[in-house]
């Protein structure tokens, strides 16, 4: 098997992907960072989603996993301190491999023909760096509402934890091939509406962005900002590909939830 192994780049992760490197090449697994069967990320979910997008391009053949450095992570889940028992498992065990729906973004142009096509693991966001944005939302090829506000977040279920959660979107399960649409400071009076709340939509249901006064924005997939002129569209759906996760050990989500947002010490013990 080969693998590939990307570091936060601090010195603790940098250790930590020494160490695998050494351990795992000991074992006979080949380190390769063109074409890795497995991708092992070392750091925080913002490592992860770097991870991801470095080999974005080769889905199908490769696999992830995380190690976390710092606090737990969404994406990872396994500690420093399990590294050796992780170096076994990746050697010795034929892992388990879970996938999780992603977000395809397709963005057209006034000026060219030529799309432009993102996969997000989080989300895609869509802003502006002077005033507010004006959308025509069409879904599923109708139009549903003009929002006009700060901006628009389209996560996918593993990304409803970040951005989307601080926005008031809901958590959804990553079993669930969906994307939801949650607003930012959306402007609501007798001339503009718009729904207020978080729309989940299913797989084959696609949300339409059709820019109305503007046509420049910032948009962000997942940790990466970039700035867009003369937009036509942006196009949103569930994505063809996914993403596969390698596990040797079960990693519930919602004791992920439960473990990042709810759940501390003191309330434990009693
Ligand atoms: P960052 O601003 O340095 O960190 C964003 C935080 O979000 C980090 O604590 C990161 O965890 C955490 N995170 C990333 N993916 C997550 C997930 N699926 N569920 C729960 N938490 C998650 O940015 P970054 O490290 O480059 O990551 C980019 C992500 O930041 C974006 O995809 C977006 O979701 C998130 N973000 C959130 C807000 C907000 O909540 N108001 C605003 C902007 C961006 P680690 O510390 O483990 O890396």
């Amino acid at each position: 098997m080969k693998f590939a192994i990307v570091s936060k780049g601090d010195e603790r992760s940098n250790k930590i992907q020494a160490t695998m490197k050494q351990y795992l090449t000991d074992f006979d697994l080949e380190y390769n960072e063109d074409e890795p069967d497995l991708v092992i990320s070392v750091g925080g979910d913002g490592t992860f989603l770097e991870a991801f997008h470095r080999y974005v391009n080769c889905l199908k053949s490769c696999a992830f996993i995380g190690v976390h450095t710092g606090h737990l992570g969404f994406y990872a889940d396994w500690v420093p301190e399990e590294v050796e028992k992780l170096i076994i498992e990746i050697a010795k065990t034929p892992f388990q491999i879970v996938e999780y729906p992603l977000l395809e973004v397709i963005i057209r142009s006034h000026n060219t023909t030529k799309e432009i096509r993102h996969l997000a693991l989080n989300e895609a966001t869509i802003k502006t760096t002077e005033g507010s944005v004006v959308f025509d939302v069409e879904i599923k090829g109708d139009h549903f509402e003009t929002f006009r506000g700060d901006g628009l977040c389209i996560s996918t279920p593993s990304g409803s934890t970040a951005y989307n959660k601080a926005l008031g979107g809901g958590i959804i399960h990553p079993s669930l091939e969906a994307i939801q649409l949650t607003e930012m400071a959306s402007i609501n009076n007798r001339v503009f509406r718009t729904i207020g709340s978080p729309l989940i939509l299913p797989k084959h249901h696609t949300c339409l962005l059709k820019p109305v006064v503007d046509y420049s924005f910032l948009m962000t997939i997942d940790h990466v900002t970039k700035k867009y002129s003369g937009i036509k569209s942006i196009q949103c759906r569930v994505a063809k590909e996914r993403v596969r996760f390698a596990r040797f050990r079960p990693f519930p989500f919602w004791d992920r939830v439960r473990d990042s947002f709810v759940s501390d010490e003191s309330r434990k013990s009693h």
